[in-house]
């Protein structure tokens, strides 16, 4: 066997192996020549470092039209099966979920993303094997990034499908040789030319969704925006502020206009009218410069990091990972609480079990299996689970539907938030569901759990299943036959 394979390939080389390469199609060829080892990088010239980096976007845009393609097919799957079982209106049971919101939770949990961005990824992998199917070839083609895929399909919601195959064509065009930003706003000075109603209609339908958002950020401070605000509201409120905060300035507030300009908005949002905000700051400044003297400090205050902007279409809640959630396969247990010593065996057993158990398994057979499986295990661990909440409660199961209010801040406690992988509903604002329906199932901490409206109706979706197996550690089924594993936290 002659040991000329694909050798380490062009990279290795050493020679200029990169040079003119700007369009070798991404795919698996690319691949081969991206995979050399890092250390080789230092071996390539400025010049072939950028077309490698090029080069490896490229192939991520590959990916990414792969990924797409793939969440396009199985969305399409289930619901195709939706229209045919439960008629074209999509059925219309409020108790579970409709198929195209029960498969986004799907590929949420099994992508370890947010229900937004999974709604996003669904929204988008349509768009582009449908009505966008163009831009889903320069993706997979790597001609545009994903970013650039999601501006062409952003820019081109909502409109009539004559004009957005007009959009495209022109949009494709140019792309791969403009950024995001050129691009939205080439769309934009199109769609107004091509159909200036249309976009005028779109604006007022997103005007009818303004609102004030709140988020979290990453250092411990808070955003608040006022979203999709008509732009003349947007633009005056703006200018007002700014023009009140550059007359501060010239009073002697040596601040960046913006910090002024927060602070005069805080203000204005507390309450306080414009003169008084105004004086308000004007008095601080005073007395920070007092101070400044008194410590002899005669410079400025430093200039703090600039505000960070986020584009519109970005969704305003971060992805936070999973909490609990142990993706199939990558299933090996960790810390457990120690008030709990059966908690770890029970978690082995499920892990060897569940694993054992898919190595053995026609895929097509997994869901039944799983399920099967697992109500095994939950018979089998009957006796031990009464025995526990005995001795710990007192009592296993309480009179009554509804839990008494130590057993649900003991129950609120254990899950901080809505007991579904990826969501971050906190525990108080989620109902406490009997995982096993109230009679035959009993009012105890080994059948509650929090549920959010949405994951409760998705646990009796049809193809999902909850299970409870030990007080606090939930399995929950999904229609592919994956798993995922949630753990008692009580962070
Ligand atoms: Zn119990
Ligand atoms: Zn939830």
């Amino acid at each position: 066997m002659p040991l000329e394979i694909i050798e380490g390939p062009n990279i290795v080389a050493g020679a200029r192996e990169w040079e003119d390469r700007e369009w070798f199609p991404p795919g698996p060829q690319l691949a081969i020549c991206l995979s050399g080892g890092k250390q080789h990088l230092a071996d390539l010239t400025d010049d072939e470092l950028l077309q490698v980096a090029a080069a490896a976007r490229r192939q991520t845009s590959w990916a990414q039209a792969r990924e797409l393609a793939a969440i396009a097919e199985l969305t399409q799957r289930r619901t195709t099966t939706e229209t045919t079982t439960t008629g074209p209106d999509g059925g219309g049971d409020y108790r579970t979920l409709p198929a195209r919101e029960a498969v986004t939770e799907e590929i949420a949990a099994a992508l370890t993303v947010t229900g937004n961005t999974a709604a996003t990824l669904v929204h988008l992998a349509q768009q582009l094997t449908g009505p966008l199917a163009d831009t889903g070839a320069a993706l997979e083609t790597g001609r545009i990034d994903m970013a650039k895929a999601r501006v062409i399909c952003d820019t081109t919601d909502s409109l009539p499908d004559q004009i957005t195959q007009h959009v495209q064509t022109a949009a494709l065009d140019k792309a791969p040789t403009q950024t995001t930003g050129q691009l939205r706003r080439r769309i934009k000075r199109i769609v107004h030319r091509l159909a200036p109603e249309a976009a005028e209609e779109r604006k007022q339908q997103a005007v009818r969704q303004r609102r004030l958002e709140l988020w979290d950020t990453a250092t411990g401070t808070t955003d608040l925006a006022l979203c999709d605000l008509a732009p003349e509201d947007a633009h005056g409120i703006f200018n007002k502020i700014t023009a009140a905060a550059h007359g501060l300035k010239k009073d002697g507030d040596t601040r960046p206009l913006h910090l002024i300009r927060a602070d005069l908005a805080t203000q204005l949002l507390h309450g306080t009218d414009l003169p008084a905000a105004t004086r308000t700051l004007l008095t601080q400044t005073t007395h920070r410069q007092t101070r400044h003297r008194a410590a002899g400090n005669h410079q400025g205050p430093k200039t703090s990091r600039a505000p960070q902007h986020r584009t519109a279409n970005e969704p305003a809640t971060a992805d936070t990972g999973l909490r609990t959630g142990t993706a199939a396969g990558d299933a090996t247990p960790t810390t457990t609480p120690d008030h709990d010593p059966g908690l770890p065996e029970v978690l082995a057993m499920v892990h060897r079990r569940l694993t054992h158990l898919r190595d053995r398994t026609r895929p097509a057979d997994m869901p039944a299996a799983v399920n099967r499986a697992i109500h095994q295990l939950n018979d089998r661990l009957a006796p031990q689970r009464d025995t526990l909440c005995q001795a710990d409660a007192a009592r296993h199961g309480r009179p009554g539907h509804r839990p008494p209010d130590n057993l649900r801040r003991e129950i609120q406690e254990r899950h901080a938030t809505c007991v579904y992988p990826t969501c971050n509903q906190p525990s108080h604002r989620c109902d406490l569901d009997h995982t096993v329906p109230w009679r035959p199932g009993i009012t105890c901490r080994c059948n509650l759990a929090p549920l959010c409206r949405r994951h409760h109706r998705l646990k009796q979706t049809p193809g999902w299943t909850l299970h409870h197996i030990w007080p606090g550690l939930l399995i929950w089924t999904t229609p592919s036959g994956a798993w995922y594993i949630i753990r008692p936290d009580r962070q």
